[in-house]
């Protein structure tokens, strides 16, 4: 496990740093830099869903039937690894970071986010991955459901054009789609998010909201890292 060095405040050792919003918001950046500033294990549980996506489109489940979702999760082992840059991610041993980026694996890990069960088995992993603290823990219902006690909870959004043109110009110049693609592509999964009955896509009643519609990424790094120091200015009690 590699932690960045010399983080600014060493914050307590329980210390649950939850970002929460839809894709393309900047939650990764933010945790990465969070996780970085504060001396923090940077946690995306994105990568998780996606993970046990890729596994189900091997063993060619439908990603409609609960039950097998359910027998292959039974059977699965799903790890993160602290990286510099992002989380390697393991599953069942094998390192498949290199492969759950896209399309057909980031569509699938949306269809199979919505079964509760899949969820419980998430989210218990999850809580086991964050007990000791120090983490930041990055996805949709980490301050609601993951860790609802997590010391700040952030919440970034932004309006879905803004989001979509974010992740088309992460694609690089040879990519072949369309900026409408990638939106559309986003607003689906956002639906499927934000209208799911388990857990769905919402701010924590206690979440700091960020729209970073017109913000940098940069900016909104400036806002989150101030929003943490003013959090353990105040937080001397529980150090
Ligand atoms: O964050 P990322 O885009 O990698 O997440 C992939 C998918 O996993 C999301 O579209 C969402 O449906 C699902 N997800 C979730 N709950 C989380 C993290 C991700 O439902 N905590």
């Amino acid at each position: 496990m590699s932690l960045e060095a010399s983080p600014a405040h060493p914050p307590p050792r329980k210390f649950v740093i939850a970002i929460d919003g839809p894709a393309g918001a900047g939650k990764s950046t933010v945790a990465r830099r969070l996780a970085r500033r504060f001396g923090l294990l940077n946690l995306e549980t994105g990568a998780m869903y996606r993970a046990f996506a890729l596994k189900a489109l091997r063993a060619e489940i439908p990603l409609t039937e609960i039950a097998g979702l359910e027998a292959l999760a039974a059977e699965t082992s799903i790890n993160l690894e602290p990286g510099n840059e992002e989380n390697r991610v393991l599953v069942d041993g094998e390192d498949v970071t290199g492969l759950i980026r896209n399309p057909t694996v980031t569509d699938a890990a949306s269809r199979v986010s919505v079964f509760p069960a899949i969820r419980a088995w998430m989210v218990r992993l999850q809580q086991d991955m964050g007990a000791y603290g120090g983490v930041v823990m990055e996805g949709r219902d980490i301050g609601t459901v993951v860790f609802p006690d997590a010391d700040v909870k952030i919440f970034l959004d932004a309006a879905p054009e803004v989001r979509g043109m974010r992740r088309f110009d992460q694609l690089g110049p040879k990519s072949v789609v369309q900026p409408e693609e990638v939106i559309g592509e986003l607003r689906a999964r956002d639906e499927r998010d934000r209208n799911r009955t388990d857990s769905p896509l919402k701010a924590a009643p206690d979440a700091v909201l960020i729209d970073s519609t017109r913000m940098t990424l940069d900016e909104v790094v400036v806002t989150a890292e101030a929003i943490v120091a003013a959090r353990l200015a105040g937080a001397t009690s529980i150090l």
